[in-house]
């Protein structure tokens, strides 16, 4: 390294193969792609195209759908056709545990309708079955010229490998400890099973890999490995993140580890929602991820002062929240007629400590009156004081000011 270059930043993207799933790219050096999952009855229609669309709308660029009964595999080609006459092409991914092998024969207007097959090489079958079973998965992703996962998870380990590799490592002379055995195990798994289907003639361009824990430490060690044995493309994902804050704050410790080392080309963030929550805050959750790490971004970021004891009112917590709000629910519009608009910055300040400064920072910041200050709230443009806000319309003054900003820089009458 020169003496004027710096570490700061993430990694260069390590290099996998590039897969195609219908019209996304991942891998190869393409953007991270985010990806979710459904949670419903497959067989059911109208709830999973419902979903489906809720999820495609939030930006997920991938959706995978459980595909686990005769009645769910004859439902996904009508769900494709559904998304399709609402125009939209997300591509589906099915989800096939021990019986893949058997709907993606029985139904092959599910195998057509489904862009990218995940076999699960620990519960595909069992004993002789197992590689009966495998070849079959892979020998329907040849027929339809379909990718596939191969994805691991440590709650369905390949039971047969496990055993084979304690047994091997009874034998060593110094053992190594459970856990390791188990890292092992993972990673042998993928990366022997996407060597099988290499060689039943599926070319590394169509495998995605995955091998999923729930433990931030193990994940990342497990990847770390996965990623220097394999070239091809990977599937980040904690698995069984859990609810609330703790399922986001553990999927991004370790998420965002791999990522700044250049590891991974798809992630999804394995949420349980709350009661009633929305099943697409895993894709916000993972789309803040990237845009916060700076790898891609979707909606203008809104910064935010966390309030002190300068401020009496909870009023900038709610135009803070109001901001937010905005340019979410315009950003689907936004995406087709003003594109760049994502990379908008705003912030929003309780007081005059770091408010000028913080605004200064962004794109847009507002400097509310904290306590004791005089009710006036400046508005910096592009690092530049341009007028101050009074009253009580505040709120609406501001979000008429960013739709302002983002019709001048990024409308379709100045492309510059
Ligand atoms: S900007 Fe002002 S209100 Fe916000 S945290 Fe800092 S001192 Fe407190």
């Amino acid at each position: 390294m020169s003496g004027t270059e710096t570490t700061f930043g993430p990694h260069p993207r390590r290099l996998t193969h590039a897969v195609r799933v219908g019209g996304v790219v991942m891998g190869g050096g393409a953007p991270v792609v985010v990806q979710s999952m459904t949670n419903t009855d497959t067989a059911d229609v109208t709830a999973t195209v419902r979903q489906v669309a809720e999820l495609a709308r939030a930006g997920s660029e991938l959706v995978r759908i459980t595909v686990n009964t005769a009645d769910a595999a004859a439902a996904v080609p009508h769900i494709r056709e559904r998304l399709d006459a609402m125009g939209l092409s997300v591509p589906l991914i099915g989800d096939f545990h021990y019986n893949g092998h058997q709907l993606l024969q029985d139904h092959p207007a599910c195998a057509e309708a489904l862009a990218k097959y995940r076999i699960n090489p620990g519960n595909v079958g069992f004993g002789r079955k197992k590689d009966v079973q495998f070849a079959s998965m892979i020998e329907s992703a040849l027929r339809w010229n379909r990718p596939v996962r191969i994805g691991v998870n440590w709650g369905s380990l390949d039971q047969a490998l496990a055993q084979e590799l304690m047994d091997e490592n009874a034998r060593r002379a110094e053992p190594w400890d459970a856990a390791a055995v188990m890292r092992e195990a993972l990673v042998r798994s993928a990366v022997d099973s996407a060597a099988r289907a290499m060689e039943l003639g599926l070319p590394a361009e169509r495998i995605v890999l995955s091998a999923k824990v729930s433990g931030v430490q193990e994940l990342i060690a497990v990847y770390r490995e996965l990623a220097r044995r394999s070239q091809c493309a990977l599937h980040l994902g904690l698995t069984e993140a859990g609810m609330g804050s703790k399922g986001i704050v553990a999927s991004a410790a370790a998420l965002a580890v791999l990522l700044q080392e250049g590891i991974g080309d798809t992630i999804r963030i394995s949420l349980t929602p709350e009661p009633g929550g929305a099943r697409s805050q895993e894709v916000i959750v993972a789309q803040e991820l990237l845009q916060t790490m700076g790898l891609r971004a979707f909606t203008p970021l809104v910064t935010a002062c966390p309030g002190c004891g300068r401020t009496t009112s909870s009023f900038f917590q709610e135009l803070a929240k109001a901001v937010q709000e905005h340019v979410r629910a315009r950003m689907p519009q936004w995406r087709i007629s003003h594109p760049g608009a994502e990379n908008l910055t705003l912030a929003v300040m309780g007081c005059v400590v770091n408010g000028p400064g913080e605004s200064k920072h962004a794109h847009i910041g507002i400097s509310l009156p904290g306590t004791g200050e005089a009710p006036a709230a400046p508005v910096f443009i592009d690092g530049r004081k341009v007028t101050t806000l009074r009253g009580e319309a505040i709120t609406e003054q501001f979000l008429a000011i960013i739709d302002d900003y983002v019709e001048r820089r990024f409308g379709a009458h100045d492309a510059a």
